[in-house]
């Protein structure tokens, strides 16, 4: 069975006391048996002090919202894979659509950052995703193969294999509007389809796809019950510890 993966994406928000407090109460509120691994995925500036209170658990990670495409030098204000590895990171999103559109990250980027990652033994969160204006016209599944292929598919087997897929329709990040089960099934099993035919049915099939877009716990229940999602990346909704708790116990839920 692929593991089921639930993802904190707090992106620039919560100053050090209130970061603190909170994954402190996650950590607090989660049961002892957890069969989901929880990644927090903190600013850069809170990445070590929130490692000290995740790394006694085993099902608690840490991840970082970017790393650099270049392995080291004169980039002043860049984050290096190898810093992040260095410090206990364990995960990296790469290709956020905040990322590829506010910061104009092109697919040539976003693949020279999922080398970076994979060199410094960082699991790439790999983010994918059609715009609005994409899926109307009818274009959402091709670019998302698109994306795949130009920001995933130079790799070899044996190292897509250690990747996470994350689709993030545009639309419905931040946007209260998540998609609905129907688009996010169509979606991921169109993915392990585009993984299948480019390595094979086995890696497909073990490839771990998550879905992020607004997941509440009004609303994840059932976009975690569709046979091809294997958790979530959670932006808004990971801000406060009874939400993201109760998202968490929802994917628990969806396991048994
Ligand atoms: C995200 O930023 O990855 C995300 C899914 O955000 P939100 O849950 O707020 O839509």
């Amino acid at each position: 069975m692929r593991k089921k993966i639930l993802a904190a994406n707090w992106k620039m928000n919560l100053n050090f006391a209130r970061a603190m407090a909170l994954v402190d109460a996650v950590i607090h509120g989660l049961d002892d048996s957890l069969n989901t691994e929880v990644v927090f995925a903190p600013p850069f500036v809170y990445l070590h002090e929130v490692l000290l209170h995740v790394q006694r658990h085993s099902n608690l990670s840490l991840a970082a919202q970017n790393c650099s495409e270049h392995s080291g030098g004169a980039f002043t204000g860049e984050i290096s894979a190898s810093m992040l590895g260095s410090i206990g990171v364990d995960y990296v999103i790469v290709g956020h659509s905040e990322r590829r559109i506010q910061f104009h990250e092109s697919d040539d980027v976003l693949a020279e950052k999922v080398n970076r990652a994979i060199e410094n033994f960082l699991i790439p969160i790999f983010c994918c995703g059609e715009t609005s204006s994409d899926r109307d016209s009818g274009k959402h599944l091709a670019i998302v193969q698109s994306q795949l292929e130009k920001g995933l598919f130079h790799l070899p087997a044996d190292k897509i294999r250690e990747c996470i897929i994350a689709y993030e329709p545009v639309w419905a990040i931040g946007t209260g509007v998540n998609a609905q089960p129907e688009q996010v099934q169509e979606m991921h099993a169109a993915i392990r389809k585009i993984l299948s035919d480019k390595f094979s049915a086995e890696i497909a099939s073990a490839v771990p796809v998550i879905y992020g877009g607004s997941i509440s716990a009004a609303n994840c229940a059932s976009i975690f019950a569709c046979a091809d999602v294997d958790g979530g990346l959670v932006g808004g909704a990971s801000l406060k510890a009874q939400d993201f708790l109760d998202i968490i116990q929802l994917l628990e839920e969806s396991i048994a």
